[in-house]
C-alpha cells in the first residue's frame, strides 16, 4: 500500500478508549488505513498537561507520516548535540552524543508533552476523526459479532472492536483478564518540573545549561539521578529518580514540595543546589508502580485489545514508554486493514503476537539503565566512561512498525493458526536466530552514539 494513498474504506469501526498518544495514534493510522475511529476520551477539555516526554526516531517516524504534524512538532523539539553525564559531585564522566544516531536512525522529538500532545489532537480533529471528550468509560462488553463501551452516564457505544488505550489505570485490563491486575510499588518515584528560565539565567554558573544551545545533562548519584534540559533559553525541565516507599497509587499528578527534592539531592553538586534554588515549589511527584508482563493484551472474544500504557507502563529510563504506544497505534491500523472486517479476531491475535515480545524487550532496558545509573562505580566508570551511556540499541530504535506489520502479518497468524499464541510471539523474540533478526538492516544491537568527552 502506497504510504499516502487514499485508504480504501474497510467498513471496521473502532471506538478507542482514552486520547493519549496511544488512543490519538490508533485512532490517526486507523484512518490513515480506512477505518472509522471513534475516540471516547474522559477529560471534559484538552489542557497541556505535563512536562518533559521523549520520541524515539521508532516513534518519530509515525510523526512524519502525518501531513504537517512534524513541522509543527519540530520548533517546539529539544535539540541538544548529546547528553553529559556527571557524577553527583559534579565531575564530568561521559558525553553521549546524538549525531550518528540521528543520521542513521533519525531524528528524535523531546518537548513538552502538553504541547505535542495539543499538535497531534489538533491533527486528528483536522482530519475529521471524531472525538467525544468527558465520555468516561465505565465498562466495556463484547460478544461474537462485535464490542462496545457503557460511558458513565449509562450510554452504550458500539463497534467492531474496541482499542483500550486508558494509560495505566486502565478498566478495559479487567474485561481482558477477567481479573484486577494489581501494580506493584516499584520502590521508586519521580519529582518532575518544567518551567521559565528567568531566574536560572540570574545564576552565571547555569548560562552554559540554558543560553548556549539546548542541553541534556544527567547528575548520577547512588540510587538517584537527576536530569536537565533545556529548551530554547526559555524552557527548563528536570527530572530526578530517587527511593520511595510510599503507596499513593498510579497517578503522576501528585504534588511534592520542593523541600522533599532537595532533602534527596543534599550534598550534590553546587550546580543542581543552584537549579533547585531557582526551582518552583510544588513539583509533580509520580510514583513509579511496577506491573508484571500481562499475559495476554486481547480479550476472551478477541474484540478488545489493550494498546499503550494500559498494557504495559514504562520505567521513564527507558525512554520508550510514548514511543511503543505510537508503534501499537500504527501496528494494530495495518493487522485490521489486512484481516478485513470478518476478521477481527485474526487481527487482534496478529497484533499482540508481533508487539508481544518487542514491547517486553524494550521494557527490560529500562531497569538496565535504571541499574547502571543508580549503582555506578564511578572509579569503574572513569576508566571504561562508555560504560554509563544510555542503552540505545538499533533494533529499539531503528524500527519501523508500520512496515514491519506490513511484512510480517500474513506469517504471524499462519503461526498462530499452526504453533498457538505462544509460536507466533516467538517468530518475533529480539536478539536470537530468529524472523525479527531477518528484517531489513535489524541485524544487532550495535549502538549509535561516539563516546566524546
Ligand atoms: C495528563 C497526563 C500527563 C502526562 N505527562 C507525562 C509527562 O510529562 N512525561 C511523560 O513521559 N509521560 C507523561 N504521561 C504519560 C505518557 O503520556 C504515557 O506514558 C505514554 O504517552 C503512553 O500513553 P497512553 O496513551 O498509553 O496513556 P496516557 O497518556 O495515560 O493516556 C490515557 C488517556 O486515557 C484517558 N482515560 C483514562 N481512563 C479513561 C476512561 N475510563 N474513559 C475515557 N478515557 C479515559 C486519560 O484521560 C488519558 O487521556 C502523562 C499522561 C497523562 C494522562
Amino acid at each position: 500500500m502506497a504510504l499516502n494513498a487514499p485508504p480504501t474504506p474497510s467498513g471496521i469501526r473502532v471506538l478507542i478508549v482514552g486520547a493519549g498518544f496511544a488512543g490519538l495514534t490508533a485512532a490517526i493510522e486507523c484512518h490513515r488505513h480506512g477505518h472509522t475511529p471513534i475516540i471516547l476520551e474522559k477529560f471534559p477539555e484538552l489542557k497541556p498537561l505535563g512536562d518533559i516526554i521523549s520520541f524515539a526516531p521508532n516513534s518519530s517516524r509515525i510523526f512524519q507520516r502525518w501531513p504537517g504534524v512534524a513541522e509543527k512538532l519540530e520548533p517546539r523539539a529539544l535539540r541538544p548535540d548529546g547528553m553529559t553525564i556527571k557524577s553527583w559531585l559534579g565531575e564530568t564522566l561521559y558525553k553521549q552524543m546524538w549525531s550518528r544516531e540521528e543520521e542513521e536512525w533519525g531524528i528524535r522529538f523531546d518537548g513538552h508533552r502538553g504541547e505535542f500532545h495539543e499538535i497531534v489532537f489538533q491533527h486528528a480533529l483536522e482530519l475529521g476523526i471524531e472525538v467525544r471528550l468527558g465520555a468516561k468509560v465505565d465498562d466495556y462488553f463484547e460478544d461474537e459479532s462485535g464490542a462496545g463501551v457503557l460511558l458513565e452516564g449509562g450510554e452504550q457505544v458500539k463497534g467492531d472492536v474496541v482499542l483500550a488505550a486508558e494509560g495505566v489505570r486502565s478498566k478495559g485490563r479487567t474485561t481482558v483478564l477477567g481479573y484486577e491486575d494489581k501494580p506493584k510499588a516499584s520502590g521508586y518515584a519521580v519529582y518532575r518540573t518544567w518551567f521559565g528560565t528567568e531566574e536560572l539565567l540570574k545564576e552565571p554558573d547555569l548560562h552554559w545549561l540554558i543560553a548556549e544551545g539546548d542541553k541534556h545533562c544527567a547528575w548520577l548519584g547512588p540510587d538517584v539521578h537527576f536530569i536537565a534540559a533545556s529548551l530554547n533559553g526559555e524552557n527548563f525541565s528536570w527530572v530526578c529518580t530517587h527511593k520511595d516507599e510510599a503507596d499513593i497509587g498510579e497517578s503522576w499528578q501528585w504534588e511534592a514540595p520542593l523541600e522533599d527534592a532537595r532533602k534527596v539531592l543534599k550534598g550534590w553538586d553546587p550546580l543542581v543546589q543552584k537549579i533547585l534554588n531557582r526551582t518552583p515549589s510544588p513539583l509533580v511527584d509520580w510514583k513509579l508502580v511496577y506491573r508484571d508482563p500481562l499475559p495476554t493484551w486481547i480479550s476472551p472474544k478477541r474484540r478488545v485489545a489493550l494498546i499503550g500504557d494500559a498494557a504495559h507502563p514504562f520505567l521513564p529510563t527507558s525512554i520508550q514508554g510514548a514511543s511503543q504506544a505510537m508503534e501499537d497505534g500504527a501496528t494494530i491500523a495495518v493487522c485490521l486493514r489486512k484481516a478485513g472486517k470478518n476478521n477481527i479476531k485474526e487481527a487482534l491475535e496478529g497484533f499482540e503476537a508481533i508487539r508481544y515480545e518487542r514491547v517486553k524487550s524494550a521494557q527490560k532496558t529500562g531497569e538496565q539503565t535504571r541499574d547502571i545509573w543508580h549503582k555506578a562505580d564511578f572509579a569503574a566508570a572513569r576508566e571504561n566512561p562508555e560504560s554509563l551511556r544510555l542503552r540505545r540499541e538499533a533494533w529499539l530504535l531503528n524500527f519501523d512498525a508500520e512496515a514491519y506489520a506490513e511484512e510480517w502479518y500474513e506469517r504471524t497468524v499462519e503461526a498462530v493458526r499452526t504453533e498457538g499464541v505462544e509460536g507466533a510471539r516467538r517468530l518475533h523474540v529480539m536478539e536470537g536466530t530468529n524472523g525479527y533478526i531477518e528484517y531489513g538492516s535489524l541485524s544487532g544491537t550495535e549502538a549509535a552514539g561516539e563516546p566524546e568527552l
